[in-house]
């Protein structure tokens, strides 16, 4: 089994199902006592949120690659990063080692094609939403993205980081989401993408009539995936 190098803490909230996830999937294939064989580094997401709202993906990359640069001198075989938003910097942190990224994109566009699905919302902090590096990644897999309006942005954003970040589940946040979720498919989108590994904290597939792709549950099932794998 490889050991999997998790870089963690954005937020610590959602760092949290990763930890259950990849080990129930480890345990539920080899069964008895087994589980994953991993590290994790968890940043100080202060730092981080700093950062991001800085506009400094510069430090943010040199911060996230060198906490990439440690886990694989702890015998990482491969890297997770445990959130959607900073895959920003994931040719920072991939330039600072020898070792893979599981890019958390991937899995989630796999899924979907998967599915026959090609017209998809995208639910995500601002950046993932906004800037081109998240959905550039799905428009090459012939995925077409389909964003909430700016007002319905900025309540997606605020919630993920004044609420879920912190530990807090709101109701009324909940039904605001399920809003706009409803007028994404009523606006022609086949599914939607929780793209922010927070956001399976607060709603479920009961909460829209359309699928749910979890970023969360499809990347630390992939990190699984690749841990078992041989070769
Ligand atoms: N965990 C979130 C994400 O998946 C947001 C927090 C962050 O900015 O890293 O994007």
């Amino acid at each position: 089994m490889k050991v999997i190098g998790l870089i963690g803490g954005m937020s610590w909230q959602s760092t949290i199902p990763y930890y259950r996830i990849i080990n129930e999937a480890v345990s539920k294939r080899l069964g008895g006592l087994h589980s994953a064989r991993l590290l994790l580094y968890s940043v100080d997401f202060d730092e981080v949120e700093k950062l991001q709202r800085a506009g400094d993906w510069a430090a943010a990359g040199e911060l996230l690659g060198r906490a990439a640069a440690l886990l694989q001198v702890a015998g990482a075989d491969f890297l997770v990063l445990c959130t959607n938003t900073m895959h920003r910097v994931a040719p920072a942190i991939e330039a600072a080692v020898a070792i893979p990224l599981l890019h958390i994109a991937d899995p989630t566009a796999d899924a979907i094609r998967g599915a026959g699905l090609t017209r998809v919302a995208l639910l995500g902090t601002r950046f993932t939403m906004e800037q081109a590096f998240y959905r550039q990644r799905l428009y090459r897999r012939g995925i077409d993205v389909l964003l909430p309006a700016p007002a319905e942005r900025e309540l997606v954003h605020r919630v993920i980081y004044d609420e879920l970040c912190r530990g807090q589940l709101h109701d009324a946040s909940r039904a605001e989401y399920r809003r706009i979720i409803k007028r994404l498919v009523a606006a022609g989108a086949q599914a939607v993408i929780l793209g922010c590994t927070e956001i399976s904290l607060l709603i479920d597939a009961g909460d829209a009539a359309v699928p749910l792709f979890d970023t969360t549950q499809l990347h630390a099932a992939k990190a699984a995936e690749w841990a078992l794998a041989d070769g």
